[in-house]
């Protein structure tokens, strides 16, 4: 169907669902359902040095747990690489992208300026951008930003600007280690799904520019966005999957229930009975709204 609502729940397979990734897993649920759309699963595993060996499974029993029934197969990225590939070869063909055989010590002493801090910390300088220096072997693959102000509207966040040539300037979609960067396999991906509407973390909302400027040279259409709160330690740090506080209660049904209570009431959802999960969710559902999800942060003390 061509208007069909798609939404999906991308987790990287680093550690178990925690309470953070709780919430972008309902927050992208209830944004799905609550439209009548389809909720799709996709495990982002290309990091590969960073995944661990089971967790995939961990996460989809944890997301049954909490009564997120999913529609079709989980997808894996790294098991998607030759729509990777394909995009990459688009790119090139249309001049967008260049090698570069910058290392990170290379764009140190250019002194680039510290930004973004998901951009590795530095604007890239454009040390190759017209060409491989002499003596300079390709080492990663990045896009080429123009200098003009990517915008969107996100749907809890409001309007977000940005000008990509002093954020990050031309990023890197291929690493040096051959892996695909997650910014060009997430916007090949959630083109390739049909996603229509992408919810997840706050820690993206920056990311969003990026994605939509690939999205326009590879002539994908931009999907709507909403950035849900992240759940941070007292000092402000996103709480990791080893936190312990923040981890999930795997069998004890009434411990289940109040940890969807927190999230809930994090995504701005007060006072769902508690009961089985999935009862839980759909009497979100009724009371769904996405004015109420907070624009700041959750602050676990
Ligand atoms: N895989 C990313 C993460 O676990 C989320 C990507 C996304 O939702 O776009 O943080």
């Amino acid at each position: 169907m061509a208007n069909e609502i798609v939404g999906r729940f991308a987790p990287a397979p680093t550690g178990p669902l925690h309470l953070g990734s709780l919430v972008a897993a309902v927050g992208s649920y209830l944004f799905a359902r609550a439209a009548g759309g389809r909720w799709l699963v996709r495990i982002e595993d290309l990091d590969t040095p960073r995944a661990v060996p089971g967790a995939d499974g961990e996460i989809l029993e944890a997301l049954d747990r909490y009564g997120l029934v999913w529609d079709g197969d989980p997808q894996y990225q790294s098991r998607r690489t030759p729509l990777y590939d394909a995009a990459l070869a688009l790119l090139r063909a249309s001049g967008s992208v260049f090698d570069c055989g910058c290392s990170r010590s290379d764009l140190q002493r250019a002194g680039s300026a510290p930004l973004a801090a998901d951009s590795g910390g530095l604007v890239y300088p454009g040390t190759c951008r017209h060409g491989l220096p002499a003596g300079k072997e390709a080492r990663a693959v990045r896009f080429r930003v123009d200098r003009e102000i990517i915008a969107f509207d996100d749907l809890v966040h409001g309007r977000v600007e940005e000008d990509l040539s002093s954020i990050t300037g031309d990023f890197v979609i291929k690493r040096a280690d051959g892996q695909f960067a997650y910014q060009l396999a997430v916007v090949v991906d959630d083109a390739e799904q049909s996603i229509t509407q992408v919810v997840r973390g706050a820690d993206l909302l920056r990311s969003t520019p990026r994605q939509i400027a690939l999205q326009r040279a590879l002539g994908y259409r931009t999907p709507q966005y909403a950035h849900l709160p992240l759940v941070v330690g007292a000092d402000g740090s996103k709480a990791g999957k080893r936190d312990r506080a923040l981890s999930l209660p795997t069998l004890d049904r009434d411990r289940v229930a109040a940890t969807l209570t927190r999230a809930l009431r994090i995504l701005g959802i007060e006072r769902v009975r508690p009961a089985e999960p999935a009862e839980m969710l759909q009497e979100a559902l009724t009371r769904f709204a996405v004015e109420s999800i907070p624009r700041g942060n959750a602050v676990i003390r």
